[in-house]
Order: structure tokens, then C-alpha cells, then sequence
């Protein structure tokens, strides 16, 4: 399993750290012909109307969305706003993975930034996850092709369909790799 991560803009190098410590090989996603290398994709946190400007301007929008009908990805925090429906910003070009609608900064701006043990679903065997939240955004209109596995204040904060993941957190953030090795077993299956 080679695992990409999109790497055009955003906190996608702590991902590459995480994945090392796993023992796993990844590949920096830059260009068009990085998706034939892949097996998975993580788009990573950052800068969602950033990242929607670059994938369009380097014309990676359409690959990486046909590369999602046959493999899984996982977005988590400006990724997951990417992979989203809908989200409350026009700049952003929705790239409609996952049907949920997400709302840019819902957790809080920089400042309001903040770590806390996260309720994760039982039958996923992680328990005590402690995680932090960035200008997280919120997942709103989750429709029933989604499945919350994990939440906070009774909010969902990690959600998957049949093949993808979407976090509002950062679990690669931090040492406690097991979602990641989570998301690995989940894209094997
Ligand atoms: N709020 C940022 C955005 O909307 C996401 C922040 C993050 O990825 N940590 O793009």
C-alpha cells in the first residue's frame, strides 16, 4: 500500500512523519501522473480555499475525483471541506465525495484552537483518542450514505461512506497514530 498525500498545500508533512513511524511508503501528490502511483489518497489540513484554487489552477480536481470512485479518500480538517457537498464559501469548489455539507471555522477561529479526548465509535477499538481541533470546520446535513464514527459535544467530528474518511481533527497531529492505521486497514478492505 502506497499511501498519497496531496501536497500542494497545507500540514501535509506530519503526515509523511506519521506514516513513517507506521512503516508505510507515501508519495508527495503534486502532478497527474503521481495518482497512477497511489493506492489512497489523504488530502490534508490547511487552507481549503487555497488548495481549491491550486487543484483547479494545476487542473487536479478531475483526476482526483475519478481516482475517489475506486479508492479511498481521506480529508481531514480543509480536506474534508474539500471532499465535502457543500460548504458555506463560494470560493471553494466542492469536489462532492462525501455527501455532507461542511462549515468553514465552526469549531472556532486560530485562536480558539484547541486538544480533547474525542468519542470514537466502540466497534473501531480506539478509545482515549486525544486530538486538536484547527479553525475545525463543522459537518452539517450528513446524509445516510455517511456513517459518524466519532463525535464531540454530540457533533460529528470523523464520518465515513462506503469507501472514504472525512476528519474536522488532526490526527496526525501528535504521536497517537491509531486512525491513521485505522484509515490504512479501512482503504485495504
Ligand atoms: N479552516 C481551514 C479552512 O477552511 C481549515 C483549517 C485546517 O485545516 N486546520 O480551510
Amino acid at each position: 500500500m502506497k499511501v498519497g498525500i496531496l501536497a500542494i498545500q497545507g500540514d501535509f508533512y506530519l503526515h509523511k512523519k506519521s506514516f513513517d513511524i507506521i512503516g508505510v511508503e507515501t508519495l508527495f501528490v503534486r502532478k497527474f501522473s503521481d495518482f497512477k502511483e497511489i493506492d489512497s489518497l489523504i488530502i490534508p489540513g490547511g487552507e481549503s480555499t487555497t488548495m481549491s484554487l491550486l487543484l483547479s489552477k494545476y487542473k487536479l480536481d478531475e483526476v482526483l475525483y475519478d481516482f475517489s470512485l475506486d479508492h479511498t479518500v481521506f480529508g481531514i480538517c480543509a480536506g474534508s471541506i474539500l471532499i465535502s457537498k457543500n460548504s458555506n464559501d463560494k470560493r471553494i469548489k466542492n469536489l462532492n465525495i462525501m455527501q455532507f455539507d461542511s462549515v468553514r471555522n465552526a469549531w472556532g477561529n486560530q485562536i480558539n484552537s484547541f486538544s480533547d479526548y474525542i468519542n470514537i465509535k466502540e466497534s473501531l477499538n480506539i478509545d482515549d483518542f486525544y486530538t486538536t481541533f484547527i479553525r475545525a470546520p463543522k459537518f452539517i446535513n450528513v446524509d445516510p450514505s455517511c456513517e459518524i464514527l466519532a463525535s464531540y459535544n454530540s457533533e460529528p467530528v470523523l464520518i465515513k461512506n462506503k469507501r472514504h474518511l472525512a476528519a474536522s481533527f488532526h490526527p496526525e497531529m501528535g504521536d497517537d497514530t491509531r486512525l491513521l492505521e485505522y484509515f490504512l486497514k479501512f482503504a485495504n478492505e
